[in-house]
């Protein structure tokens, strides 16, 4: 299992590109059980989304 630490690592690189099976499987299963990392990569996916419409 990941710590807090690690899994929001792993989010803020999924904005500079891919992550891999194990890494988005474990991101997965740490965003299941942990609500504060949850919450952070919902912020961080509307920001991105967000910032991708505001480009185009
Ligand atoms: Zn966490």
């Amino acid at each position: 299992m990941i710590t807090c630490k690690q899994a929001s690592e792993l989010v803020s690189r999924t904005q500079e590109g891919p992550l891999s099976l194990r890494e988005k499987l474990s991101l997965r299963l740490h965003l299941l059980i942990c609500d504060g990392c949850a919450r952070f990569a919902k912020q961080v996916n509307f920001l991105r989304e967000a910032m991708q419409r505001y480009r185009q």
